[in-house]
């Protein structure tokens, strides 16, 4: 068969977690916690479960599930969205991604992403028919260069994609950078997703910049969030996007056909949790800011360079002092050799930056941290 994706492989996380598993590696590759899922949330999914609520869910998502997550928004980013219409519950933030691309690109489309962008966005947009436009972000901190979005922007550019806080950087967005995109989008009518999937991991006292917070922006933004990262329970698979009701009707066209709807115990849970548990979410931040510390400081000996991190739970690491192998051969010695995982940063760019970095996810427990940087430090 020809391939749709002449591109694409296996996702570069599957293969470092699976050479992780054949080596007996230190796997800080991945993005996933290896701590456990809230007690509370667990039991609360048991407590659906057994209750009876097996069947399909509402399409759009439960109702109490929606209610919470307008709430959320409400309160964290001052902005009034409408439960009925303008909120979805998606088998996780990809399908989300996915969905948005789908109902909004058309055959030859354009669609800037800014890189490293994550994985699944340009596959999304080559199935959609559209064309990606990859505009790099300016190192060493991975800001966005908005002249430079500028420029790409043509006549058939439809939509770009934002990510804050950064999958694999960890740069967050100023309330500037929101400025300058709303600015770009209204003068060129573009279509935005904001994938925010590492909403509440914003360090060091800054504020998360959601679109949400911009009401011009979020006029024409599909806003993406992960119960999956904000709950530690990333193979649960339950996600939202949340879009004015014009574009969410649109998003739902495609969701409906997706998967229809998203696995019910589950949405159950995530409203019960979110109801009476609102300190969890509140304390992420804290929670993940000393993760980041602790990964940080049991590194300070090793000849790794340690980029800065302001959000999500990545930590980029400069190896040219150990290596001149491109990323992709280093992250192969590292696990192999070295007995550790990690990602290549060139998996999320169309054309490699110029450094050598790799990603290390510190979403993990003090035992891993700590085994996996005594391998580190051995380098
Ligand atoms: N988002 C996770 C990461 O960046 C991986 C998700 C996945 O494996 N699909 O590591």
């Amino acid at each position: 068969m020809q391939t749709k994706l002449p591109k694409v492989g296996t996702t570069i996380f599957t293969v470092m977690s699976q050479l992780a598993l054949d080596h007996h590696a230190v796997n800080l590759g991945q993005g996933f916690p290896d701590y456990e899922t809230p007690t509370a949330l667990r039991e609360a999914l048991t407590r659906a479960m057994n209750a009876g609520f097996n069947q399909y869910a509402p399409m759009a998502g439960i109702q109490p599930l929606r209610e919470q997550i307008a709430l959320k928004v409400q309160r964290l980013y001052g902005r009034q969205i409408d439960v009925g219409t303008e909120i979805t519950v998606t088998s996780g933030g990809t399908a989300a991604i996915f969905a948005a691309v789908a109902c909004a690109v058309h055959a030859d489309d354009e669609v800037i992403v800014l890189d490293p962008s994550y994985d699944a966005y340009e596959p999304a947009i080559t199935l959609a028919g559209g064309r990606t436009v990859h505009v790099p972000l300016a190192l060493p901190d991975f800001s966005v260069d908005w002249q430079r979005v500028a420029q790409a922007i043509t006549p058939r550019t439809r939509m770009i994609i934002v990510n804050t806080p950064h999958n694999p950087s960890g740069a967050v967005f100023t309330a500037a950078d929101l400025d300058a995109l709303a600015e770009l989008a209204e003068r060129h009518d573009l279509l935005v997703i904001a994938d925010e999937v590492y909403e509440h991991m914003v360090y060091d006292s800054a504020a998360h910049q959601s679109a949400s917070r911009h009401p011009a922006l979020a006029q024409r933004a599909f806003i993406i969030s992960s119960f999956g990262k904000t709950w530690h329970c990333t193979g649960w698979k339950v996600g939202y996007c949340v879009a004015p009701a014009p574009l969410m009707a649109e998003f739902r066209k495609v969701h409906q056909f997706l998967t229809f709807c998203t696995f019910r115990p589950a949405q159950r849970a995530f409203a019960e949790v979110m109801k009476d548990h609102p300190e969890h979410a509140q304390g992420l931040a804290t929670f993940y800011q000393a993760k980041r510390d602790a990964f940080r400081a049991l590194l300070a000996g090793s000849r790794f360079r340690l980029l800065s991190v302001h959000g999500g739970f990545f930590q980029l690491a400069d190896y040219s002092a150990i290596s001149d192998d491109d990323d992709a051969t280093f992250c192969q010695w590292l696990v192999r050799k070295a007995g550790v995982a990690a990602i290549p940063v060139s998996a999320f760019c169309e054309v490699p930056p110029d450094a050598r970095l790799v990603r290390f996810c510190f979403a993990k427990s003090p035992a891993t941290l700590q085994a996996g940087a005594e391998k580190l430090c051995k380098i």
